[in-house]
């Protein structure tokens, strides 16, 4: 699927990274899509992952902290992931900055945007980028990689792409800056194609993958 939507859309082949999201997956799943190929995990609960990471050592996985980020945990994600994707606030930027490991390669980072401005939701809003990203570009033991959006679920495959242009536009206007990001985090599995289309470079894919999640799936009758 992927690949067909590089060449759809005029994409260079082997530009779109996929990302298992394997939240709610056992380990046993998670091994299966790692022997298939799949070289990269999104998990979005702290100790859900440590634990998978330690019982998928031998996987040789890179593992990518999608979820929201409580402050009171920061030390563990700078420890226990190669990328974050949910940075939304400097104060987060700049623990997970000090507490990054100096043996460590550095920290790669995108910024959550809340694309569709919706009230309540995680991600720095559009008028709050620039200050953000300046300031984590900044940062010691950090690399600003792009930026990462969640957008309100639609329907149509139009409107689901003009969100993702406004995560792709963002991403240009801080290049024209100078800031060098080469990465946008943006496309699930009921949106990944438009996404593609857009421009993302890393798509972040549970169901479409695993299939539903454990606590989604409906019960046996008892
Ligand atoms: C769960 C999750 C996904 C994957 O969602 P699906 O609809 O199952 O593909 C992607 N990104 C984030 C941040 C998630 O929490």
């Amino acid at each position: 699927m992927i690949a067909q939507a590089e060449q759809k859309y005029g994409r260079t082949p082997g530009s779109v990274r996929l990302i298992g999201a394997s939240k709610a997956q056992p380990t046993s799943a998670i091994r299966t899509l790692a022997a298939l190929g799949v070289t990269a995990m999104g998990e979005n609960y702290v100790q859900e992952a440590i634990k998978k990471q330690q019982d998928l050592a031998d996987c040789d996985l890179e593992w990518h902290f999608i979820g929201h980020i409580q402050s009171n945990k920061t030390r563990e994600i700078a420890t226990h992931f190669a990328w974050v994707h949910s940075v939304d606030r400097t104060k987060i930027a700049r623990r997970l900055a000090e507490q990054r490991p100096a043996t460590a390669p550095l920290l790669n980072v995108c910024l959550e945007v809340n694309v569709d401005a919706q009230a309540g939701k995680s991600g720095a809003s559009l008028a709050e980028l620039d200050e953000l990203a300046r300031a984590v570009s900044e940062l010691p033991r950090l690399k600003l990689r792009g930026l990462m959006a969640i957008p309100e679920p639609r329907e149509e495959f139009a409107a689901q792409r003009r969100a993702f242009a406004k995560l792709r536009q963002a991403r240009d206007r801080l290049n024209s800056l100078g800031l060098g990001l080469d990465t946008l985090s943006m496309g699930m599995s009921a949106d990944a194609e438009a996404a593609i289309a857009e421009g993302a470079t890393l798509i972040r894919l549970g169901t479409a993958l695993f299939g539903p999640r454990p606590s989604d799936r409906p019960r046996p009758p008892t």
